[in-house]
């Protein structure tokens, strides 16, 4: 309930926030901004010819290092919380406390170090592909968003404004691939969510930087298995033997298909299969099946993921699809299990308002409005562990390009400088607004 009436001050404060900053401070942001491009630009380049794929842990803390020690030069108090306990590399938290005012609004800044490409990987190196272009693995998911929060701190630290600044950089080493169990690897963002006000995301989103994400799905892992009569073929469809696993595994997924493909902004998708008399699972994406064209089929195994909207949807999703489950075919079972995956972040009025916040500033800098990314269109992402517990939360604030999770992942080296611009001014703006006096 307090939660709820805190919303609304921050909204009021917020509206009337344009009012309070000072458009000359803004022109010596950007003017700093400007001048501090070639540099992020080079420790982008740095940051991304060090490989990070997530099981890299030795690259992921490297790429920890290299901003541990930006973070340090601004006077952050910076920490490494090492990830053995969830089998992955670890995160960085840099933190930065303000003396001068520390009632101003707390905002947290969401980054990630690691990347999809492996240490084997044939794509490890940054180079320039044309005019403003830069490739590079994991450029813009998102090594680029990195640098940008940084930049857009650097130039307020050489602005003097950083000492108004109560802010939390929460940078993981496992957002492509989280550690589990999912209480452990996500505990630092949960955190330093339940500290901050405002939760900033840098990750590139859909690429278009006249967009933000003030919404994402939830995103979540399940495994149906069904189990039948082994017998010879011939007698299948008898009333001993029955229909086999493989004809109920069929049954079932048609009929999440038939039943829920047409739910606005749900989608799932089984992506591996397998079946036969006998089944192993090596790993969480290899299946390996042996069985024979002429017995009935024993086991069957299928994994997918289903996005959802909302906690709400979820659950009467999950409710139907376990309902087609259990009308097994004569002589079957099976059972569907779900993982305790991505929670969605949900489209609040909160959250428009603060997209609306950055948008005035794109416009007031000389760029475009900022209009929201269909959900339909953003992937799950760490700021959907942290959404629930700010009162306001956008997204998609990164460098922006394409290809991403391809060899073909590209930055659109433009938007950059423009995204430093914007971040710092909005960084400012924020912490003239006073959310905690109104409180
Ligand atoms: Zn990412």
């Amino acid at each position: 309930m307090l939660k709820r009436i805190v919303i609304g001050y921050v909204s009021l404060s917020l509206a009337s926030s344009i009012t309070w900053a000072d458009t000359s401070v803004e022109k010596r942001i950007v003017s700093e901004v400007k001048q501090l491009v070639p540099s992020s630009q080079q420790l982008l380049v740095d940051a991304v010819n060090i490989n990070s794929g997530t099981m890299n842990f030795a690259g992921v803390q490297a790429v920890g290092v290299l901003f541990k020690q930006e973070y340090d030069k601004l006077g952050f108090e910076t920490q490494w919380l090492d990830g053995s306990e969830f089998g992955r590399a670890g995160h960085l938290v840099a933190t930065h406390l303000s003396k001068s005012h520390p009632e101003s609004t707390k905002i947290m800044l969401i980054g990630h170090l690691d990347t999809v490409f492996a240490k084997d990987d044939d794509f490890q190196l940054a180079h320039q592909v044309g005019e403003g272009r830069i490739a590079g693995p994991g450029i813009t998911d998102m090594k680029g968003g990195d640098v940008i929060m940084l930049a857009a701190l650097q130039a307020l630290h050489r602005v003097g404004l950083l000492t108004q600044l109560n802010v939390k950089v929460v940078l993981t080493g496992d957002e492509e691939s989280s550690g589990r169990p999912l209480t452990l690897s996500k505990q630092a963002l949960v955190e330093a969510g339940r500290w901050a006000d405002i939760a900033l995301g840098f990750e590139d989103a859909d690429g278009d930087i006249n967009t933000a994400v003030t919404a994402r799905r939830g995103s979540v892992s399940w495994t149906l298995q069904s189990t039948g009569n082994a017998a010879h073929s011939s007698q299948i469809f008898t009333e001993k033997v029955g229909y086999g696993a493989i004809f109920e595994l069929a049954r079932i997924l048609d009929g999440f298909r038939q039943t829920l493909s047409d739910t606005p902004l749900l989608t799932f998708n089984p992506g591996l299969i397998g079946g036969g008399t006998r089944l192993q699972v090596s790993d969480a994406s290899t299946l390996e099946s042996f069985g024979k064209r002429n017995v009935v089929a024993q086991i069957a195994m299928v994994k997918g993921g289903i996005r959802a909207a909302s906690a709400e949807q979820l659950a009467e999703a999950k409710v139907k699809m376990l309902e087609i489950v259990s009308q097994h075919l004569p002589q079957t079972t099976a059972s569907l299990t779900f993982d305790q995956g991505y929670p969605p972040m949900q489209h609040t009025p909160a959250n428009q308002r603060l997209l609306e916040m950055y948008s005035q500033v794109s416009v007031d800098l000389g760029y475009k409005p900022i209009t929201a990314v269909n959900p339909r269109n953003a992937g799950a992402a760490d700021i959907s562990f942290v959404a629930e517990y700010v009162d306001m939360a956008i997204d998609g604030m990164g460098l922006m390009g394409g290809g991403g999770h391809t060899k073909d992942e590209v930055a659109d080296m433009q938007t950059f400088a423009q995204n430093i611009e914007k971040t710092a001014v909005l960084l400012y703006r924020l912490s003239t607004t006073p959310v905690r006096k109104a409180r």
